[in-house]
């Protein structure tokens, strides 16, 4: 065999299992048929938070005078829409060229082309075939689409685009219409909004983002309307076509027409090349694994998105180490217990752990600490008030359970309410540790000391 292991799909997943493995001393092949980084970096993670830089940038700007900075005419004020995107590429080239001189560094093989699985061991590429002991899939997922008809139609005449195709758009469309209510439909009705767009936002069940702890989404739910964005919930939809989109509401039929029709209703896996493996699937089709990122045939490994697990680059980046250290001989296992969720809206909203809901319903013995933000001093320096901190922890020893985090910057400051979980620690833990000043992460250190007695600040 040539190959120690042969991996299919450079995204998060894949690129950073070829790294771990070639670190430990496997020798390494990736075959990608697009470009390194995979959606994540090229048409995910990177490019929308680039964007949204800009957006909150831009919104920031026309509250100058609330900061005392006076001079900026609002009216000439304006998104140069092409910049932006140059911007984006600039920063998206930046980190594939990176992955590529990684892989240079691990001396991994990079096979670019499209992938054919001819059994677990050989894989045809460019009409070449290249051998390995091990296989990783890390092919993804993409985007599905509901069965209505004229939808192809539209599709390929570019009024209905996906995610993919809200990054190439020629301009800021006018008026947009968001179908689904999750983080990357919630995402882009932040950032087309704060763009000057007039989004409507269509979402099947009750709120956006169900997923999601219940307070932070219907405040941030709340937030979206106040800014502008309309949110049209409990809705059926019936079709979607050049014409616009026809839903039921309430039991009536309402057409909702745009410039633009932006589809984002969850995934589909993406199993082409490797049709020929007799794969366990899920019921949704996603390939099946254990905590050791095992399929159902061995020495052949399936990490990230084609997992149908979570849809997050930094758990497919964690899957993919699992996986390189089982194929290199170190014992390894992935916790789904402590994973971060985040959703990059103004404000921010980040989650680890259990919901209050989710804790009761596994009969521990709750407490839930609240500290809003309006009492955080950095949070009003920054004029950006909004939002809470919410821990909830076991009434017994006070272990940590859940942290939830609505705040600018919540993003970065769940990695706190990782580490907590990750180490086991209690509440007694968070509120001892000092937490610098002034900073918004005092809030998480406040609530710690409510779940024990009471908040300082409140
Ligand atoms: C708009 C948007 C925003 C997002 N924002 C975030 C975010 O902020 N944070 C976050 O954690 N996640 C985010 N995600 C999700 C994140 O992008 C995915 O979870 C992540 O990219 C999954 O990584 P992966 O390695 O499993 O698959 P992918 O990134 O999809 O990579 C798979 C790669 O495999 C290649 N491939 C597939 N089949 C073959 C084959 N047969 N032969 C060769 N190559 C093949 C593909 O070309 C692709 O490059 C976002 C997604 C979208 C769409």
């Amino acid at each position: 065999m040539k190959y120690d292991v042969v991996i299919i799909g450079g995204g998060p997943g894949g690129y950073v299992a070829a790294i771990k493995a070639a670190q430990l001393g496997g020798k390494v092949a990736v075959v990608e048929k697009e470009r390194l980084g995979g959606v994540c970096l090229n048409w995910g993670c990177i490019p929308t938070k680039t964007l949204l830089r800009t957006a909150k940038l831009y919104k920031d700007m026309l509250r100058a005078k609330e900061f005392g900075i006076v001079g900026i005419d609002d009216s000439k004020v304006k998104i140069d829409w092409s910049l932006l995107l140059k911007r984006k590429d600039r920063v998206v080239n930046r980190l594939v060229t990176g992955i590529h001189g990684l892989f240079n560094k691990n001396n991994i093989d990079l096979y670019q082309g499209m992938g054919r699985l001819i059994d677990k061991n050989r894989v045809q590429v460019n009409g070449e075939i290249i051998t390995g002991k091990n296989l990783i899939i890390a092919t993804g997922a993409k985007e599905n689409f509901p069965e209505i008809e004229g939808l192809k139609e539209a599709l390929e005449s570019g009024k209905v685009i996906n995610s993919k195709g809200a990054l190439q758009l020629e301009e800021i469309p006018k008026e947009l219409i968001i179908i689904g209510g999750g983080v990357i439909a919630v995402e882009f009705a932040t950032l087309f909004n704060a763009l000057g767009s007039h989004v409507t936002l269509i979402q099947r069940s009750r709120r956006i983002l169900s997923s999601m702890e219940e307070e932070m989404a219907l405040t941030l739910q709340q937030q979206l309307i106040r800014d502008g964005v309309n949110i049209v919930t409990h809705t059926r939809l019936k079709s979607i076509n050049q014409e616009g989109v026809l839903i039921e509401h309430e039991g009536e039929e309402r057409l909702f027409t745009g410039d633009k029709y932006l589809i984002s209703l969850g995934l589909k896996p993406r199993l082409n090349g490797i049709e020929n493996l007799d794969l366990e699937l899920d019921s949704k089709g996603f390939i099946k694994t254990n905590e050791k990122m095992e399929t159902s045939i061995k020495g052949v490994y399936a990490i990230g998105d084609i997992n149908g697990k979570f849809p997050l680059a930094h758990v497919a980046s964690a899957e993919g180490i699992v996986a390189a250290e089982n194929i290199m001989g170190i014992d390894s296992t992935i916790n789904y217990n402590i994973v971060p969720q985040c959703v990059y809206t103004f404000p921010e909203l980040a989650s680890v752990g259990l919901t209050e809901e989710e804790a009761r319903n596994k009969s521990y013995d709750v407490a839930v600490s609240k500290f809003p933000l309006a009492a955080n001093g950095k949070a009003l320096a920054e004029g950006e008030g909004v939002g809470f901190v919410k821990i909830i922890s076991d009434k017994r020893y006070g272990e940590i359970l859940g942290v939830h985090i609505m705040a600018s910057h919540a993003t970065d400051m769940i990695s706190e309410g990782v580490a907590a979980m990750q180490l086991e620690s209690t509440v007694y833990d968070i509120a001892k540790a000092i937490h610098p000043h002034p900073t918004l992460s005092e809030i998480v250190m406040e609530a710690a000391l409510g779940a024990i007695d009471r908040p300082i600040h409140i």
